[in-house]
């Protein structure tokens, strides 16, 4: 049987290390059914998971439930909504309990002097025209003033087909901001016309993702193989779907000894009510290009990239990855 040790020189052995201990443990939050923004192609809007759930009100409430949910294991709250700067007693109730991440759209700041080293993703959709087509205003206009050189902030840049040949200028302009970029795609959840994407342009996005990487290495967290997985949806010859998701809330897994995420759940804003997945109840799951289930559907598969180096080594990359993106290891 080939071993870790067996297939990494020192180097990637103790990259290895630093990140084997780790033992993630995440689950993802819904802060609040509300928005200052109201995006074209947004999946909780479009998937109507803000109407499933009355959102709990009580601060108490939501301390004596993050404390349960502590006991439950989870080491990492991603916050998501809705716009969880909305509601800044909630974000400090999880911040001041579990180690959190806070996804927001960056209209609001998040004041530093009470969340000193919170990791916060803004999400940013493309251009000044695909925001303003897509979301109703360049939010990077205001978001990067808020963030300019923070060193717990990022972009969660999602790519549209529309940004292929374009994505140089916005990492420019992300890191003349003083900030990191992490990339994804959009999924495209309300079919808004020439935003679906193609075998053409998804090969063109992922060879622009490698150049901007290239590029500039201090300011893109990614690799080349997670650009690889999501531009294919392939992964050692399996295909990403509903069988190989790792995201989907514990209680609705019906599938045979999934590789997933342990215990993992995406709760309302009720506190009480489930929904499906890390992502839109009602996408097909045949045309999911979610980032983060990407990433994670590598991170639970360690045994099958452990037959050459190589594979190894790419699943190395793509967990590091991850535990930037969410403070568990330095940029
Ligand atoms: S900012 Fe985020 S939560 Fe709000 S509508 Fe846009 S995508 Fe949805
Ligand atoms: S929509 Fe995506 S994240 Fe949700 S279950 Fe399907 S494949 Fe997984």
């Amino acid at each position: 049987m080939k071993t870790v040790s067996s297939l990494l020189d020192s180097e990637w052995y103790d990259r290895y290390k630093k990140i084997s201990k780790l033992n993630i443990r995440s689950s993802i939050y819904d802060v609040t059914n509300k928005c200052n923004l109201r995006c074209k192609g947004c999946f909780f809007f479009s998937s109507d998971e803000h109407k499933v759930a009355e959102e709990e009100m009580d601060i108490q409430k939501w301390e004596a439930f993050i404390d349960r949910e502590k006991e439950r294991g989870v080491n990492l709250a991603i916050l998501i909504g809705g716009e969880p700067t909305l509601y800044l007693d909630r974000v400090e109730a999880f911040y001041r309990r579990i180690p959190t991440y806070c996804a927001t759209n960056g209209i609001i700041k998040l004041p530093r002097d009470r969340f000193p080293d919170l990791m916060v993703g803004i999400s940013l959709w493309g251009d000044e025209e695909d925001e303003k087509l897509l979301r109703g205003k360049d939010t990077f206009a205001i978001s990067s003033k808020n963030y300019q050189g923070d060193k717990y902030t990022y972009y969660l840049y999602t790519i549209t087909p529309k940004q292929v040949g374009k994505t140089e200028r916005i990492i420019q302009r992300i890191r003349n901001a003083g900030l990191k970029v992490h990339m994804q795609l959009l999924s495209n959840d309300e079919s808004v016309e020439g935003f679906n994407w193609d075998d053409a342009n998804l090969q063109a996005i992922r060879d622009e993702m490698d150049e901007m990487l290239d590029r500039y290495p201090d300011t893109v967290i990614s690799s080349k193989y997670y650009h690889r997985i999501i531009t294919t949806g392939e992964m050692l010859g399996r295909r990403f779907g509903w069988q190989e998701c790792p995201s989907i809330t514990e209680s609705f897994d019906n599938r045979k000894n999934p590789k997933r995420l342990i215990h993992f759940i995406r709760w309302a804003s009720d506190l009480k009510t489930m929904h499906r997945c890390c992502t839109s109840e009602t996408r097909d799951c045949g045309i999911c290009k979610d980032g983060a289930a990407h990433m994670s559907w590598v991170m639970v598969n360690k045994k099958a990239h452990m037959q050459t180096a190589e594979d190894l080594q790419n699943w190395i990359e793509v967990y590091e990855m991850f535990a930037k993106l969410y403070k568990f290891i330095p940029w």
